[in-house]
Order: C-alpha cells, then sequence, then structure tokens
C-alpha cells in the first residue's frame, strides 16, 4: 500500500512512494498537501460477514492491515490488542452494562426512522478523540523503537486535542508531549484532566496569553527549521493520517452492530470541525461499507454546511471565528477537507492545489458551477452521499433537554448538534447513527444552562480538580519556550 499526497504529480509520486510508516510520524506532505492511499482497499461481502462477529480490538487489526502493510501482522495485532481493551475504555455509564468499546443505543424508532447513537467516548479523556490517538501513541512507541529514535511532539490546544494527546503518550518510551493552554483560560475540568498528569515525559505549559498566542508560539517554534530538526519536533494534529485511519474502524463497528445483513445500508451523521472524523466516514464508504449518506453537523462555524449546500469554500478569518458552546467545532477552516475535495475532482492534484492556493489568495473557491466558478464539482457531490446541517447554541439547549425528557440521558453539546441535525435527516429504512463525540461532563456549564443541573460525571473523575497538579506558567516568548524546550529534550 503506497500513499500519495494530495497536491502531488504523478512523476513526483512516482519518486518517491511512500509506505505507512513513513508517514506516520508526519503531518504535512512536503508539497503542502494531505495524505492519502493510491487507491482504497476494498472489503467484500465475505470480509464483512466474518467480522460481525470480531471484537472491536481484532476488527480494528482487521481494517488497519489493509492500510499499514509494512508493519508485520502480529506486531499490529499485538498493538491493537494493547489498544482497544476495557482497561482503557471502560465503560462510562452506569446504565450500560455491555463491554462493547463503541455501544450502540437505540434512541427512537417510529414512523420517521431509527435515530441511534454510538458511544465513542469511553475513553480517558471521555472524548472521541481519545480512539484514534490511543492508537496513535502505542504505534509512535512502536515505530520510535524500531528506529531507536525519539520524538518530541510540540502543539497548542484549548481543551480536547490536548488532552487526548497527553493521555495517549503519557509514559510512553521515546516520546515527550511539550502542550501549551491558554493561562486560566480552560475549564476546571479541562485544566484538572490534563494538569493532573504526573507522567515524566508530559510536560503542561501554561503561557500568559490566550489561545491565539499559544497557536502563534507554535507555529514561530515550527519555522525554526533547524531547531525542530535537532529537538526533533512533531505534532499530532488532525491531519495525521493514522489518525483518520484509525477512526474508519468505529464506522464498520457501528454498521456492523446496526445490522443484519449486507443488503441494509445505514447513514451516519458526525459533529463536525476539522473534517477528520466524518473524513474516516467517507474513506468506510470508498472501501465499500454500505454507507447510504454522511451527514456533516456544524454549530455556528458553518464553513462546512455552506459547502454542501452551495458548493462554495469559503473559510473564516480567526475575527470571524464564534467561540460557542461545543467549542471543540469552532475553527476558520477545515484542515482535513482537501482529502475529499481531491476525490471530488477526480483525483486530479494539479486541480486540487490550484484550488486550496486560492483558499491562501482569495479565501476559498466555488465549485457551484455558477459563470466565474471554479469549476462544477458541486453537482458530484450527492454521488459520495454527502449531506450536512447546522446548529446554533439555542438549539443546543433545546436538544439537551429534549434528549432528557425523551430518552432520560444527558448528552454533551457537540453530539447536540449532530442529533439536532440528524432528526431533519431521518428516512424510513435507514438507520441514522449519531457519533457521540464527548461526554456531558466535559462540557457542565452548557448543561446547568439547559437542564439547571449538573451533568453526571464518570465514576473516577468526581474530584479530579483537587487533584495535585503540575505545570509551569511561561509568557508568550518564543526565545523562553525554545530554551524551555532544549532544556528538558537535552538535545
Ligand atoms: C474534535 C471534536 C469534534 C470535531 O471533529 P473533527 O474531526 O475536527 O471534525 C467534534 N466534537 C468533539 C467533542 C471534538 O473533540
Amino acid at each position: 500500500m503506497h500513499y500519495v499526497s494530495t497536491r502531488a504529480t504523478s512523476a513526483s509520486a512516482a519518486r518517491n512512494p511512500q509506505q505507512f510508516s513513513d508517514i506516520l510520524l508526519g503531518g504535512l506532505a512536503p508539497d503542502g498537501g494531505l495524505y492519502l492511499p493510491a487507491e482504497y482497499p476494498q472489503v467484500t461481502g465475505a470480509e464483512l460477514d466474518a467480522w460481525r462477529k470480531l471484537s472491536y480490538a481484532d476488527l480494528a487489526y482487521e481494517i488497519l492491515r489493509k492500510f499499514a502493510t509494512d508493519i508485520p501482522d502480529a506486531d499490529l495485532k499485538a498493538l491493537t490488542a494493547r489498544t482497544y481493551t476495557p482497561e482503557v475504555y471502560r465503560n462510562a455509564r452506569a446504565d450500560e452494562s455491555n463491554a462493547d468499546i463503541t455501544p450502540l443505543r437505540v434512541l427512537e424508532d417510529g414512523p420517521q426512522g431509527k435515530l441511534v447513537l454510538q458511544a465513542l467516548s469511553n475513553g480517558p479523556t471521555l472524548a472521541f478523540k481519545d480512539m484514534a490517538m490511543q492508537l496513535l501513541g502505542n504505534l509512535f512507541e512502536y515505530a520510535l523503537a524500531r528506529n531507536n529514535d525519539e520524538l518530541n511532539i510540540f502543539g497548542a490546544t484549548s481543551g480536547d486535542t490536548g488532552s487526548a494527546a497527553e493521555y495517549a503518550m503519557r509514559g510512553k518510551r521515546g516520546v515527550r508531549v511539550f502542550m501549551l493552554s491558554p493561562h486560566k483560560k480552560m475549564s476546571a475540568f479541562q485544566t484538572a484532566q490534563m494538569f493532573s498528569l504526573q507522567d515524566p515525559n508530559i510536560f503542561n505549559i501554561a503561557v500568559e496569553g490566550v489561545f491565539d498566542d499559544c497557536q502563534d508560539l507554535v507555529k514561530a517554534v515550527s519555522n525554526d527549521l533547524e531547531f525542530k530538526a535537532r529537538q526533533k519536533i512533531g505534532t499530532v494534529n488532525s491531519i495525521n493520517w493514522a489518525r483518520v485511519v484509525a477512526q474508519v474502524v468505529y464506522y464498520f463497528r457501528g454498521y456492523l452492530a446496526a445490522t443484519t445483513s449486507n443488503d441494509q445500508k445505514v447513514s451516519f451523521t458526525v459533529p463536525s470541525g476539522n473534517f477528520g472524523n466524518i473524513c474516516a466516514g467517507h474513506i468506510a464508504r470508498m472501501m465499500g461499507l454500505p454507507i447510504d449518506k454522511l451527514v456533516a453537523a456544524t454549530n455556528e462555524n458553518d464553513v462546512l454546511d455552506e459547502f454542501f449546500r452551495t458548493g462554495v469554500y469559503r473559510v473564516r478569518k480567526p475575527s470571524e471565528t464564534f467561540h460557542t458552546s461545543s467549542p471543540s467545532m469552532d475553527i476558520s477552516k477545515a484542515s482535513n477537507f482537501e482529502r475529499f475535495v481531491y476525490e471530488l475532482v477526480g483525483r486530479d492534484a494539479e486541480r486540487t492545489h490550484a484550488l486550496f492556493r486560492k483558499v491562501d489568495t482569495h479565501g476559498g473557491f466555488d465549485l457551484s458551477g455558477a459563470p466565474g466558478s471554479d469549476g462544477d464539482e458541486f453537482k458530484d457531490v450527492a454521488k459520495f452521499g454527502f449531506l450536512s446541517g447546522r446548529s446554533t447554541h439555542a438549539d443546543r439547549l433545546a436538544t439537551i433537554r429534549d434528549v432528557a425528557d425523551d430518552y432520560g440521558i444527558t448528552i454533551d453539546t457537540h453530539t447536540a448538534d449532530g442529533i439536532k441535525v440528524a432528526r431533519e435527516r431521518l428516512e424510513p429504512g435507514v438507520p441514522m447513527i449519531v457519533l457521540e463525540t464527548a461526554l456531558a461532563a466535559k462540557f457542565n456549564e452548557t448543561i446547568l444552562e439547559a437542564l439547571g443541573q449538573d451533568a453526571e460525571r464518570p465514576a473516577g473523575f468526581e474530584d479530579i480538580e483537587s487533584l495535585p497538579q503540575r505545570f509551569v506558567v511561561m509568557p508568550a516568548d518564543v526565545v523562553r519556550m525554545k530554551a524551555y524546550i532544549a532544556e528538558h529534550t537535552g538535545l
């Protein structure tokens, strides 16, 4: 299995074939594009039948081995077995006794259609990012040991990604994490989750400033290529291919759990920001999984909804990005979207490159086919099953209340965006699976606003704010930041 960049000419791709392990530790391709398989592996009906009986870990192994062909089967099997265990994904909800890693729950099965919730937040940080990040931690440790190398992950977080990365990398040999967050700007819960980690390879740096200051520091340090190389600095952001492919697994699991025969179809609604999660659904569909619709649900930051309604992709300026009560979807551009656009324009890398150059120079592109537009491929979007919808703060409050009243469960704000949009897209005969992307306890302020009472906390989290915290406070100063990194890597 070879990987190509969405911007690579076929000549450069042929000169430079990449395997899974080559792109595992990296981010963007050198040409600025994103990696994708040269072609998608296909899944047969017989395989799907056999996979119905598998545990989550074994299913992950079967899917990953189609993509990570340069990792020996026995090693991959050990890695997935170590990752997807009930010890890591304890079932966070008291009322679900089955030990599946991503259990389904039917919310509604009426004349309008069937509405199902797939739980993805039973990992250590109570958000779906654990599903991929935990595997990444084990893959990184494995790959670094094989090359006798080390890696220093350097990133900025306003919440979910940073904690998922830290919980995945804690105690891993060869890996250190330096994670910047805005000092005193995260919720008490999120702060406690990250800062209570005592592992010596985790460095929490509270920057005196806002999230943008943290991101600017990451950019400034990463732009110093000599420093970056010497300090072996890498990232774990959402464009990482291994993260995307790890997410493909739960689409298969959801499909297999919701159906009894491969003649049946299901649809998915996905609370979306950077298009990483739903991109995995798209890949599952391209592999032959019988998915009918893939519905992207956005909040007020509706870049993706706008594209799927109109064919116009128009990124926002940071100043035009709303701070919402589903903050992990507050994005100004969708960093994985290029992976779908490449497919939409018929895997034409030159075209893809030109369109995304236009994003940089003109803030977007238009594939609506209107006079003066950049193309007419929007007419082909339906072939890929994509639909969309958007949700607002008022919708979230109403949906959280409705779901509590109707089904007796408390959902988080991002999942509420998903349910709101999914309800508009129900169809009889095709189950609609909404991906639950976080637990309500992480976003308690809005739960309190909606329900007048606190979200329930899973066992082990009752009192995390009172645990001892380990972090340093630093001004937004590049020179000091580099000195701190160098001091702690010893490189
Ligand atoms: C990251 C995140 C999302 C958005 O996922 P993308 O892959 O960026 O589209 C949605 N909900 C929660 C809770 C998240 O943490």
